[in-house]
């Protein structure tokens, strides 16, 4: 196809939207279908995760979206322009795109200010000194612009390669993992930053990662992902709040699940009703909790049910909160249908002693009912 042509047809049918669109990618490496019509939007100053489990596709649209993978279906545009359709694309390097990846890719023969001018060989190079200084300022490493790479800790270069990725003030930004290589402590810092210098930059973000708390932490909204497909977008709270299939409400974490039946349209479980509009009497129900979601005797009882006994099999302080294991059916012996362990997360320090019999009811808001075979 000719590329000129190609580009005035697209502009044609794509309004001039800012920031980044992806429309109906489909892609497959052989017979294995990687994504399958994908589409999202990431605004100018907007920060959206791509989530989901390892293999859903989540690299491959960001490679799509930066030209590093060709386009076999669907369009990419940048600002109002088709940069990929079928048979057309802009090479990475025309796209003004920053891209940041887990293993911060720095160049090792140049060293940290060489770095962050690697992209602005446009620039003069009084104008080039200044664009470097001040991006390396925003991220925090100014004083190591005569450093090189292999001197510098994991976090200060994924902090250089973040002033790389943004010194020629792309549009959009794609960053793949990109924390995933660092501890814990030095993780949370370097995101943190990362979000204020993104969202200080304007440009639209997209990043992948299968962690679900970091989603929540940087994203204005979570697009999660399961075998190629979209399963649900929204923001944060909402995607949270009210997850769309039993996969996205375990996803974000380990839940309680009861097996029951809709009686006078409401879930009915041990620990209290749960609305379940739309279901007829009698439906199979699975009912996930989240252990949040369990309140703890010495937590008000507001529900209108009464509360439900359990007995202490151990607890443990995980440091802001802390994690019960508990049984219900204190009779029964373990694999008996009628013993049930499950898990209530309560904030703070709160370690009941083992074999302690506690009231157990449940928050609403935290529990969702999904068809009894609604796939894991
Ligand atoms: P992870 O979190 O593990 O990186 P992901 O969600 O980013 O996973 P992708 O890397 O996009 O997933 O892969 C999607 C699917 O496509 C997987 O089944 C993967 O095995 C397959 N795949 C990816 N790249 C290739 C390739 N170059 N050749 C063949 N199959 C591939």
């Amino acid at each position: 196809m000719d590329g000129a042509a190609s580009k005035l047809d697209l502009s044609a049918k794509l309004p001039a939207l800012p920031g980044l669109r992806l429309q109906g990618i489909s892609h497959a490496f052989g017979a294995k279908k990687a994504l399958d019509d994908v589409s999202l939007a990431v605004e100018p100053g907007q920060l959206v995760c791509l989530l989901g489990p390892s293999g859903c596709g989540k690299t491959t649209l960001l490679r799509i979206a930066a030209g590093l993978e060709p386009l076999q279906k669907g369009s990419v545009a940048l600002d109002g322009c088709a940069v990929a359709e079928p048979g057309y694309a802009v090479p990475p390097e025309q796209r003004g795109v920053g891209l940041v990846f887990q293993d911060y890719a720095l160049f090792p023969h140049l060293d940290v200010a060489g770095n962050v001018a690697f992209g602005l060989s446009k620039l003069s190079a009084s104008a080039r000194a200044a664009r470097v200084a001040e991006t390396l300022a925003q991220v925090g490493m100014q004083d190591y612009a005569r450093g090189w790479p292999h001197e510098l800790s994991g976090g200060q270069q994924q902090r250089v390669a973040l002033a790389r990725a943004l010194a020629p003030r792309p549009r959009v930004v794609l960053m793949d993992e990109p924390f995933s290589g660092l501890d814990a402590r030095l993780r949370e810092s370097i995101r943190d930053d990362t979000l204020h210098v993104l969202k200080k930059s304007g440009a639209a973000t997209l990043m992948v990662t299968h962690d679900p708390e970091e989603a929540m932490f940087m994203a204005d909204m979570i697009v999660v992902m399961r075998e190629g497909r979209v399963e649900q977008a929204g923001p944060p709270d909402a995607v949270y709040a009210k997850p769309a299939s039993a996969f996205v409400a375990r996803f974000f974490g380990q839940v309680n699940e009861v097996d029951t039946v809709v009686s006078g349209g409401h879930a009915v479980t041990p620990f209290g009703r749960v609305a379940a509009p739309g279901r007829a009497e009698g439906t199979r129900v699975k009912v996930l909790i989240r252990p949040e979601g369990l309140r703890l005797d010495g937590i008000p009882d507001t529900a209108a049910d009464p509360a439900c006994p359990a007995k202490v099999l151990a607890s443990r302080l995980l440091g802001r909160s802390s994690w019960v294991h508990l049984c219900l059916g204190q009779g029964a012996e373990e694999g008996h249908p009628e013993h049930v362990h499950f898990h209530a997360r309560v904030p703070g320090r709160y370690l009941p002693p083992e074999g302690d019999v506690l009231a157990v009811d449940l928050d609403p808001a935290q529990a969702f009912v999904f068809d009894a075979h609604d796939p894991i």
